[in-house]
């Protein structure tokens, strides 16, 4: 019996992936459609959570969800707001969070404390997407390798750096970032191939973005974007929290602040309360502090009234957007609604008053970033070629002058990828260095805007100060991500540097981790092998199976005894994970069956003549 496993190594698919603050999605483009990759009982959110009851096997997703209260010590969600972020930029959300965050000032990056293990961000998201790799290779039964992966529109560079590095820890090639009220509106204009102005409203569990596009004979044009990287659903859970925190040290003296259990029950509950608020009228928060419980009705319009001013935060950046595009609200036809809050009637009414028009809730809220990555990935590899995206730059770009001043050289909405290039001179008399210092904002003041990176641009000839004439190079790619280099152009030395985000890992840090990983990947090998394995015996399986009946006439009783007895030998390890006995069963079937082939194969010779 032959049989062809399929092998496509050189290429392999390129998925589409949103790494979500609340879950993430994976998806693939099969017959010029998107669709969004299930596990094998038909789930298609993959909780953006990791658990690590067992410090050398943390779990994630679902399994890792179910610890977020019975282990809440050693369990991690909500880890994109964290992605990219230093200790002052999460001063606010601190106390919401039930893990530990330390500071690790050298590396200027914030660890998640488990046990006696930190964590940064990027490790556990890498982690995120390592399970949703494992998803996809499960669903496709093939190696998975590269990937595009979605982020929200503002995320500043070194959210964008941060993500790529989790990809390539993850062992994914992220051939391209896409932002995803971009990624949005690719999956609705091509479902419906419209034309016109749209705005993409996208509210996640940790993120805002509103983004303003023209959609026109397949090319999606990004106006203007705009946005808040710590604005989201969690926000709505949170201020529930608040409300219910006071009320439980009221009536019982108790700081659910200070008791990690009862703080993650009580997150689980709110975010419980504020989901079945979309579709009911009231519903009941009730939490078990030891003894004691403490109850709370929940009524929509008490709801509403606690996030409406959280979701007005939503309102400047859309009429920001609109006004950087050079648009009235009017002018736009459609109004997109994103992400899992939509749901909320609440938020459907906040945008309809921002806009002033009904907005278009008829994407799957969930799936529909997910779906527009896939088909980023499918015009990638080379098909859907008439369509073409056209990104921008979210945040102003530039670099630190005389007097803490900041220079702007890529101004935000700028289509990407870009290049900009200035000549600066020096202000010190026989000045030999200058310092590069790149930032990322809109303030005059570099000290109000975020720094990127910094490094030192040597052997300028001395001369009077004003006369070295240094030319700065920024490039940005399609990524959004930022290169820069700098030129003395009387003595053409060059410095150039990848921008290392000030709060991401260096290259060789990188280099460690993956060494370090080797035992992950060992892991992995593991499980191709498992799946490639069960895909060689599958097609065996069924083709004996499809040949029964002939093999019950054409064989001898012993001979069909012995391929009966081989089938169900591959049929009880393939239950198993052991790729060595379903490699051997399925040898031994395919022997089993020799005569059983020759049989058949005379029969189907003796029809045809
Ligand atoms: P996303 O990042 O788009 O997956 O959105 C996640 C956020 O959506 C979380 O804060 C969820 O609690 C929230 N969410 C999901 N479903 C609903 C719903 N039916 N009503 C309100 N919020 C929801």
């Amino acid at each position: 019996m032959l049989i062809q496993i399929e092998s496509n190594k050189k290429t392999g698919p390129i998925v589409g992936i949103d790494l979500g603050t609340t879950n993430s999605l994976v998806a693939i483009v099969e017959g010029g459609k998107p669709r969004v990759l299930k596990s094998s009982d038909g789930k298609s959110l993959i909780p953006s959570v990791v658990s690590f009851a067992d410090e050398k096997q943390p779990v994630v997703g679902l399994e890792a969800k179910r610890n977020k209260v019975a282990d809440a010590q050693h369990t991690v969600f909500s880890v994109k707001r964290l992605l990219g972020c230093g200790f002052e930029d999460l001063k606010p959300i601190l106390e919401s969070l039930p893990y530990t965050l330390v500071q690790d000032p050298e590396a200027g990056l914030v660890k998640i404390q488990i046990g006696d293990r930190a964590y940064t961000a990027i490790e556990i998201s890498a982690l995120i997407l390592r399970e949703v790799k494992k998803r996809a290779e499960e669903a496709l039964g093939c190696s998975v390798t590269r990937a595009v992966i979605t982020v929200p529109a503002y995320f500043n560079d070194s959210q964008r750096q941060a993500t790529r590095t989790a990809g390539r820890l993850a062992g994914l090639d992220v051939l391209r970032i896409v932002n995803e009220p971009t990624a949005a509106s690719l999956a609705y204009g091509l479902d419906k191939k419209r034309q016109g102005l749209i705005a993409v409203y996208d509210l996640g569990g940790g993120t805002f973005d509103v983004s303003i596009l023209k959609l026109q004979d397949g090319i999606f044009e990004v106006l203007a974007t705009r946005g808040d990287t710590q604005l989201g659903g969690d926000d709505l859970d949170q201020t529930m929290v608040r409300v219910a925190a006071q009320e439980i040290l009221q009536s019982f003296g108790l700081d659910i602040y200070a008791e990690v259990h009862i703080h993650s029950s009580l997150l689980e509950s709110a975010e419980s309360v504020k989901i079945a608020l979309s579709t009911q009228a009231e519903a009941v928060l009730e939490l078990k502090l030891d003894t004691r419980i403490y109850r709370r009705v929940w009524t929509q319009a008490e709801f509403e009234a606690l996030a409406r001013p959280i979701l007005e935060r939503t309102r400047e950046p859309c009429l920001s957007a609109l006004k950087d595009a050079g648009l009235q609200a009017s002018d736009l036809s459609d109004v997109v609604l994103v992400g899992g809050p939509s749901r909320l009637k609440i938020v459907q009414e906040i945008a309809r008053s921002i806009f002033g028009k009904a907005p278009n809730t008829s994407v799957h809220p969930d799936e529909v970033v997910a779906e527009g990555a896939a088909i980023q990935a499918d015009i990638l590899a080379g098909n859907n070629q008439d369509l073409l995206l056209l990104d921008v730059v979210p945040l102003s770009l530039g670099l630190e002058t005389y007097g803490g001043l900041m220079a702007t050289l890529i101004h935000r909405n700028t289509r990407i990828p870009t290049v900009a290039r200035e000549v600066f001179t020096t202000f010190v008399e026989n000045q030999t260095g200058v310092d590069i210092h790149v930032f990322q904002g809109e303030r005059d003041r570099v000290d109000e805007n975020r720094s990127l990176a910094r490094f030192k641009l040597r052997g300028i000839q001395p001369a009077p100060a004003g006369i070295p004439r240094v030319e700065v190079t920024f490039l940005i790619d399609a990524d959004g991500i930022l290169q820069v280099a700098a030129k003395d152009l009387k003595t053409g030395q060059e410095q150039s540097v990848e921008v290392r985000p000030s709060h991401g890992l260096t290259d060789s840090e990188v280099e460690k981790m993956l060494a370090s990983g080797l035992e992950n990947v060992k892991a992995d090998e593991i499980y191709k092998n498992l799946v490639e394995a069960r895909n060689k015996a599958e097609p065996v399986i069924r083709a004996v199976e499809k040949n029964w009946d002939q093999a019950k006439l054409l064989l001898a009783p012993d001979e069909l005894e012995e391929v009966r007895d081989k089938l169900d030998i591959l049929r009880q390890v393939m239950q198993g994970q052991k790729v060595e006995a379903i490699l051997d069963a399925t040898s031994d079937l395919n022997r089993s069956t020799v005569r059983l082939a020759e049989l058949l194969i005379r029969d189907s010779l003796k029809e045809m003549r």
